[in-house]
């Protein structure tokens, strides 16, 4: 099972949900099929207590400076380079935009594609965002698998696939690994009134 956090940039077109999960309020629209997609480019949000998905769209976008702490998932790992989105950065009350970022890595590659990191911008190039992992606090919050993709457990030091039995030693990870709570208290911009909560779904 992998997860997937919402509050994610979306354009027009996207699914967001069935219309079972989530009425469209507004930058959404219902299809024939029940599917929802975006009308506008902007943020999904979803409200879990209502039951209702809207679009946000983007306005000005949010400078993310040297030295925040930021939230990203693994998108693609290529030979000398990771790519991650950002998800959310620490003490920005408003969610940061959906931005490509670049975590540095040398020799074999230490997270997989939908891996959720804390990490910390070390600097910023033509909108593209230098990461970093290394540091106190910083390393991965949720690993998966390289192979079968099952979500990784921590087993002395090292996190263990409870599904394949394979062993991944090479992984930094953050002191609160999986908890989700800490996660949101450190990342709290994420649950401001009008973000609509954070929700981890199922892939
Ligand atoms: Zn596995």
């Amino acid at each position: 099972m992998r997860f997937q956090a919402s509050g994610r940039v979306v354009l027009p077109g996207d699914k967001l949900c069935v219309v079972e999960e989530f009425m469209p309020v507004s930058g959404a629209k219902a299809l024939k099929n029940g599917a929802v997609v975006a009308t506008v480019a902007g943020i999904a949000e979803y409200d879990i207590k209502k039951h209702l998905v809207s679009v946000k769209p983007l306005e000005s976008s949010i400078k993310i400076r040297p030295g925040d702490l930021v939230l990203c998932q693994v998108r693609e790992v290529q030979d000398r380079l990771i790519i991650c989105d950002i998800l959310a950065a620490a003490d920005y009350k408003v969610k940061t935009n959906w931005t490509a970022a670049v975590l540095h890595r040398g020799g074999t590659p230490i997270f997989t594609v939908g891996d959720i990191i804390v990490a910390r911008v070390l600097d910023e190039y033509s909108g593209i965002y230098t990461l970093t992992v290394k540091g106190r606090g910083l390393g991965v919050f949720q690993a998966f698998c390289d192979i079968c993709g099952a979500p990784l457990t921590p087993r002395d030091r090292t996190l263990l696939c409870l599904r394949c039995r394979r062993r991944y030693s090479n992984r930094p990870l953050v002191p609160y690994y999986g908890k989700v709570n800490t996660l949101l208290k450190m990342f709290g911009g994420l649950l401001s009134p009008e973000g609509g909560g954070l929700l981890w779904r199922s892939r």
